[in-house]
């Protein structure tokens, strides 16, 4: 097995991995969500559509080309392949994106509410979640409106009436900020629950997200 194989089977296992890891976070339910990888300048890979993670083969992993040609793999494709491609193709900085529908970020975007600062975590994603427009499940629209409402530095959004998307560096950058979206969305229901949470103000979110980039051993 060449080297470039051998790198595709630890990415497509990567997809598997965090793909259960979804569920036992309770960041999606059954086939719900979706994730993929930039490999190299053509090439992504992405799960697998409507098959449970746990039972995923990870060599029928599907590869696609940047314009959605599957070239390796048995699976089709997750649905939501063209939403993953256009983010890739909009955001060079990026190098995985995630699709989840957790529970609480998903009550605000069935809400048509961003998700504001009041944590401080939601540095991870930027100074708020914002919400999309509402597009139909598995478009180019959707894709369309998940590029328009992530600036350029942010790293996550709502998906109207849908769930999150969220981008990073690896999939483990971008599944963590799925973690932290679902977080500070749990705690901002919670607070409104009980009382109106104190917003922090974007330029202290700004100087948090310096803090959190130098965070961890
Ligand atoms: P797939 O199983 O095709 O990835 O679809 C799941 C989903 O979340 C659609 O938005
Ligand atoms: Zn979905």
């Amino acid at each position: 097995m060449s080297g470039h194989e051998q790198q595709f089977r630890d990415q497509r296992k990567e997809i598997r991995e965090y793909g259960c890891q979804l569920l036992e976070d309770d960041l999606t339910t059954g086939t719900g969500g979706n994730l993929s990888v930039r490999l190299d300048d053509d090439r992504v890979a992405i799960s697998p559509s409507g098959v449970p993670y746990e039972e995923v083969v990870i060599e029928d992993v599907p590869v696609t080309t940047t314009d959605g040609t599957v070239v390796s793999g048995a699976y089709d494709p997750s649905t939501e392949l063209p939403m993953h491609l256009t983010v890739h193709e909009q955001r060079s900085d990026v190098e995985a994106v995630v699709h989840t529908h957790s529970p609480y970020a998903t009550t605000f975007a069935s809400l048509g509410e961003p998700i504001p600062a009041s944590h401080y975590l939601v540095a991870f994603a930027g100074t708020e979640v914002p919400v999309t427009e509402y597009e139909t499940h598995a478009t180019q629209e959707l894709g369309n409106v998940a590029v328009d409402a992530l600036d350029e530095s942010a790293k996550a959004t709502l998906l109207r009436n849908h769930g999150v998307l969220t981008v990073g560096e690896s999939l483990e950058d971008a599944y963590t900020v799925a973690l932290m979206v679902e977080y500070c969305a749990r705690i901002h229901y919670q607070a409104r629950a009980i009382g109106e949470p104190e917003i922090l103000p974007d330029d202290e979110v700004e100087h948090l997200q310096g803090k959190l980039d130098g965070y961890g051993q």
